[in-house]
């Protein structure tokens, strides 16, 4: 589709409260989506793919989170397995496996263990060769969109470092337990995955050897933490239209809240916000596009700031709806529960902050 935010829109319709009280988007929407490419639409065109430059794609995605953050999770996971088989498959693998992620196969990114939150060098799921299979043992945790998915990417030790192996959750021995009522990003499947014994053909294991663990997770994670930072963009723009259109109808004191100086303040710093985030997410998908070594540090650095001034953006527009926006189902306390999530993801505030200390020693500026 060449309208794929039309799509998103038609799509989504006014249903995305729904969805966040029911914990669940209806799989079939997923699907459809996906099957016009919207959910991962930088695979390229030779993969049936809408081959979206990063910076498209992160409008794309903004668009998304505008409407609704479960959806745009979905987006960011099929986004990042898409890009780790792209990046890591031998082209035999990408042949296969990408025009089913362009087509409606969904799938989930799977690094997170009970023991391997921040410090994924603590991964212990293990992927042994036996003959021309490979055996996977494991506990995964939090893994966005494992409820919906066809497919998990799942990252574990092998043969002297560490692989990403494709994994159809029909397999037998795979386990998925939804995570019972998250805090936010409720409609996002939200999973663990128990892998007891999984046998599957060695060609499911990407790029077929095994990998450097640091190389593999940073690389998915770089696409994961562009995506989340255009998401975050997008939770912005909802709270700043939602305050600013509050702000000009509802009147206290004889006149509009927005000619009360201090809730105008309030306007200014969501303006601030959506421009800030806006412009970090436009250099980051621009040294994407360009592929440009700062690449790396560009994305943590899009992803701390955009996720910083979700959070403080979401509760700004919460304080300026005050009660009207006091209620589930709200735009802005549905931004406020699932903003404070993208602090947590992709690497937390701290660990952004310590990259991005490790670029400062380095002598970045
Ligand atoms: P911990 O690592 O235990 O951290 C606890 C606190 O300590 C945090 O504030 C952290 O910043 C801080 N901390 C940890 N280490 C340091 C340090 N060295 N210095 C300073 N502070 C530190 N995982 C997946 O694999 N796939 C997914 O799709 C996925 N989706 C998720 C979606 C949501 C909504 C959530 C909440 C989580 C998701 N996760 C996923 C898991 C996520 O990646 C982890 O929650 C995250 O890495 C943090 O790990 P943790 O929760 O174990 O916290």
């Amino acid at each position: 589709s060449d309208d794929l935010p039309g799509l998103i829109s038609a799509e989504v319709g006014d249903r995305a409260a729904a969805w966040d009280l029911a914990g669940t988007i209806p799989v079939e929407v997923l699907r459809r989506l996906g099957a016009a490419g919207a959910l991962c639409a930088e695979v390229p065109a030779e993969y049936g793919g809408p081959g979206l430059s990063s910076r498209r794609n992160g409008e794309l995605t903004a668009h998304a989170g505008t409407l609704c953050s479960s959806l745009r999770s979905v987006m960011t996971s099929q986004g990042m397995a898409a890009w780790t088989i792209q990046r890591f498959g031998t082209r035999r693998q990408r042949a296969e496996a990408l025009p089913r992620l362009t087509r409606g196969d969904l799938a989930a990114v799977a690094f997170s263990e009970p023991q391997a939150g921040s410090d994924l060098s603590a991964i212990a799921t293990t992927v042994k060769d036996d003959g021309d299979t490979v055996v996977l043992n494991g506990h995964k945790v939090w893994s966005t969109a494992a409820g919906y998915a066809d497919l998990l990417v799942v990252f574990g030790r092998y043969q002297d470092g560490a692989a990403a192996v494709l994994v159809p959750t029909t397999t037998p021995g795979v386990t998925v337990r939804p995570v019972p009522q998250p805090l936010g990003c409720r409609a996002a499947g939200h999973a663990d995955v128990l892998l007891e014994d999984v046998r599957l053909p060695a060609a499911q294991v990407l790029s077929g050897t095994g990998q450097s663990l640091p190389l593999l997770t940073t690389l998915a994670l770089t696409y994961g933490r562009m995506s989340v930072a255009w998401g975050c963009v997008g939770i912005i723009r909802s709270c700043l239209r939602a305050a600013a259109a509050h702000a000009r109808d509802r009147e206290q004191f004889g006149k509009p809240l927005a000619e009360h100086q201090l809730i105008a303040r309030h306007l200014a710093e969501l303006l601030v916000a959506e421009q800030t985030a806006t412009r970090v997410c436009e250099h980051a998908a621009g040294c994407w596009d360009d592929r440009s070594p700062e690449l790396s540090t560009a994305a943590v650095l899009a992803k701390h700031v955009a996720a910083g001034h979700a959070a403080r953006s979401a509760a700004t527009a919460v304080q300026v709806l005050a009660s009207a926006g006091s209620v589930d189902g709200e735009p802005v306390a549905r931004a406020y529960r699932d903003a404070k999530l993208m602090q947590i993801i992709e690497g937390s505030e701290e660990i952004c902050q310590l990259i991005l200390a490790e670029r400062a020693l380095e002598g970045a500026v």
